[in-house]
């Protein structure tokens, strides 16, 4: 499945009636990433983890085509309730919420949360008793981009444990949850964290509780500089294998986050300045690590450049606008001869991006553009 990309043309129209840096996102792009899992996840309820990149379209998208929500603060839940997203479409997931986040939870409706220790029962069982609640359980995986099992996660053998004390307390005691972390390369993960929750299913069962969630969370992986170095579908498929042997009868959620927006937006950035630099080339951009390439730093994050130019190749190193030594972007890449008021495309820049984007220095952040909106508008103009 190929990642949304604009052509050389379609850049330098939008270019043209733009200022960069500005963000397109393909909202059919979208789709097609929902219906890929489905396809090969079919029992998967989708649960969008909004943190990835809430941008209002996005938003409007996933609800539109029945994805349900993952949310984690107070502020998310009150973006989705402004748009008449019921409670009933959210799951808090942050394993430790908030006392604002949990009035808006009984406001809204939400009725179900993660948890991962003790002392989070009493405080959801207070503000929404009888809430439905998933165990959040700590798992193995080497080959994930971004760790969330350090932060997050009970040790397996102390999840029914909890689930008791939830029960005690007058909470539904209700399923299993688990991120094999961000930017995961392996259904291996996915596989052997199965076989913890089955586990954990049969315990609670023995205890007279019947799980009826497994929730397999994010981590789906996107192409970075280097590609994407697995099959996608064979990797859902091997997660599905698993699913019908260990889970034939349990309602399956995920929470797909980059996976869903990480392919489906291009950032089109300009640059602004070029200085030599010990025999190599420095380009300064119009978009830095304070801004759309804020994945650098907090994603670990290493983009792909398309320059649309030939020629030699130099050793480069591309820096943000901001009056920061920090805001270096890519170092000592080989890149052709670039000049000011050249444009970069940064395909695959939907995901941890505009999200946590800051406007540093007093640099605006880039604006999004919906693609299928400028398609249109660009052939009317060529029509009239
Ligand atoms: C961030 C997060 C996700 C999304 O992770 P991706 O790797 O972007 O798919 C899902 N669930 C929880 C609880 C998260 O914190």
């Amino acid at each position: 499945m190929s990642s949304f990309r604009l052509t050389q043309k379609e850049m330098k129209d939008l270019a043209d009636r733009f200022p960069t840096p500005f963000l397109v996102v393909s909202l059919d792009k979208i789709e097609e990433n929902y219906d890929f899992l489905r396809k090969y996840l079919p029992r998967v309820k989708v649960f969008y983890a909004m943190k990835s990149n809430p941008v209002m379209p996005i938003l409007q998208k996933v609800a539109a085509i029945g994805a349900n929500f993952d949310v984690a603060s107070a502020g998310e839940m009150e973006i989705l309730h402004s748009m008449g997203i019921p409670g009933s479409r959210m799951i808090y997931a942050n394993p430790v919420k908030t006392p604002r986040g949990l009035d808006n939870a009984a406001e809204f409706g939400v009725k179900r949360f993660t948890f991962d220790d003790e002392s989070e029962v009493a405080k959801i069982a207070a503000k929404v008793p009888g809430a439905e609640v998933l165990v959040r359980i700590r798992v193995v995986n080497q080959k994930a981009h971004v760790d969330l099992n350090t932060k997050f996660g009970v040790a397996p053998e102390r999840a029914v444990q909890l689930l008791q004390l939830a029960e005690a307390a007058g909470l539904k005691p209700a399923g299993v949850c688990f991120h094999v972390g961000s930017q995961s390369l392996a259904a291996g993960a996915y596989e052997e964290a199965l076989l913890v929750c089955r586990r954990i299913f049969d315990d609670a069962a023995l205890l007279g509780m019947q799980l009826r969630y497994l929730d397999i969370g994010g981590g789906f992986p996107v192409p970075s500089s280097k590609g994407l170095p697995v099959d996608l579908a064979s990797m859902m498929e091997a997660i599905n294998h698993q699913l019908e042997r260990l889970f034939p009868d349990t309602e399956i959620w995920a929470e797909p986050g980059r996976y869903i927006c990480g392919t489906a937006v291009n950032l089109v950035t300009s640059i602004i300045g070029t200085k030599e630099r010990n025999g190599a080339a420095w380009y300064v951009l119009d978009e830095g690590l304070y801004g759309s390439f804020s994945g650098v730093l907090f994603d670990h994050w290493d983009y792909e450049f398309e320059y649309f130019k030939g020629g030699r190749l130099r050793l480069s190193t591309f820096v943000g606008p901001s009056c920061d030594s920090i805001d270096v972007v890519r170092s000592d890449i080989m890149a052709p001869e670039l000049s000011i008021g050249d444009h970069i495309l940064v395909p695959n820049a939907g995901a941890y991006t505009l999200a946590s984007a800051t406007t540093f220095n007093g640099f605006a952040l880039a604006s999004m553009l919906v693609w299928e909106e400028q398609r249109n508008c660009r052939m009317e103009t060529a029509v009239s």
